[in-house]
């Protein structure tokens, strides 16, 4: 059962940036300033385009959720069009967010229905009460195909959040501790602890597809290395984009490793999707999914690059004197103390930068005696001298 104040409940997996970052960047402008909407209310962010909150109960408190304007041909009489709305994300199943929906449907639906809820990935935060939103308004669920069934394996205990197969792989990069690993084994409920069902048919999202939502047409963008197949919306004639975890204004998104696939190279795959959305004109409003509303999309990649890319130059340097373990390599990354919880995301986010580097050429891998994988930098070049000297 989740509470809203349970200590033991894990962050969400995000890290935090380097604050030296955000200062040495131009700085993003956030056009509502300080602005939030308070539970139960909407604030229409462009017409048509409304942002509310959800509580969660982690160290990352909120999810803001988008509502959108729509029109679709009545389901009984295609002749009629009707009116309503399209919701954006959902918020994690618990009595809060219900009663929080509830409240919003009183006080912000006008008195239209929900003709269809949009999933950008298959997160608990984002996911959770779909089927509940589906159900009530009868209303079809839209996502990817790789997110719709990532989360059908998740909810029904196939996840890769805890479990067995999820403590082999934390053993293998350095992780030991047995009583932390019988927690990390215990979690494997965590996923439908919070999305305890999925709708049981959705309509596909795909990568550069457009889809028409009232009067404005949004393009998805597909994301990769956080979650599967995540999908962002962009509408250019608006100049908006919800960007779901894709692009987060004050902390870095969550990119793990993950048991199922031990040898991925989601950073890359980040950082790939991250050039999807450098051509953002400056004044393009983005809407993420944590924080608040703001511009300045090009400045924020490069912020995240640089991030990333400096994390990635310590590990190398790292490395070079000794061979390291993911385990080992986490107060590199996270110079902050690690809770159990907290450090299942790191382990994933360590494995995603020392991945990256194996692949790319620049450490190399060994399993040592104890079946760990350890990383070192690759032997200097000796530098090349003319034959015959
Ligand atoms: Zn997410």
């Amino acid at each position: 059962m989740l509470t809203q104040t349970n200590p033991r409940m894990p962050d969400l997996p995000y890290a935090a940036p380097a604050p030296d970052l955000r200062t040495a960047m131009p700085p993003l402008c956030y056009p509502l300033g300080e602005h939030l909407p308070q539970p139960g209310t909407v604030t229409e962010v462009a017409p048509g385009v409304f942002w509310l909150r959800m509580g969660l109960p982690f160290a990352l408190n909120h999810i803001n959720l988008w509502l959108l304007r729509d029109r679709l041909p009545h389901p009984t009489q295609s002749s009629v069009m009707q009116e309503g709305w399209t919701a954006v994300d959902c918020g994690i199943d618990n009595a809060a967010t219900r009663e929080a929906w509830q409240q919003i449907e009183t006080q912000a639906l006008e008195g239209l229905p929900i003709l269809r809820v949009l999933v950008t990935h298959m997160h608990p935060d984002h996911m959770g009460l779909a089927h509940w939103l589906c159900e009530r308004w009868q209303a079809p669920l839209w996502m990817s195909t790789s997110e719709y069934q990532s989360a059908l394996l998740a909810c029904s205990g196939l996840s890769n959040f805890g479990g067995d197969p999820t403590v082999a792989f934390f053993k293998a990069h350095g992780w030991n501790q047995p009583d932390e690993l019988a927690q990390v084994k215990a979690r494997v409920g965590y996923y439908p602890s919070m999305v305890p069902k999925i709708p049981n048919a959705y309509v596909r999202l795909m990568a550069g597809a457009q889809v028409r939502i009232g009067d404005r047409l949004w393009q998805c963008i597909g994301g990769y290395g956080h979650s599967p197949e995540h999908m962002a919306l962009h509408n250019e004639q608006g100049q908006l984009l919800i960007s779901g975890d894709m692009l987060l204004p004050s902390i870095s998104t969550n990119v793990s490793v993950y048991a199922m696939e031990p040898d991925g190279n989601p950073l890359q795959h980040f950082l790939d999707s991250l050039d999807k959305m450098q051509h953002l004109s400056d004044e393009a409003l983005i809407l993420p999914s944590h924080g608040r509303p703001f511009q300045g999309a090009a400045a924020r990649i490069d912020q995240l690059r640089s991030h990333h890319a400096e994390r990635l130059d310590e590990l190398v340097l790292a490395c070079s004197t000794q061979a390291l373990c993911a385990h080992e390599a986490l107060p590199l990354i996270f110079k902050r103390a690690l809770d159990v919880h907290q450090t299942t995301f790191a382990m994933g986010e360590a494995v995603a930068h020392l991945n990256l580097l194996w692949l790319e050429g620049r450490l190399s891998r060994e399993q040592d005696a104890a079946g760990i994988y350890r990383f070192k930098g690759r032997e200097p070049q000796s530098s090349a001298k003319p034959r015959g000297d």
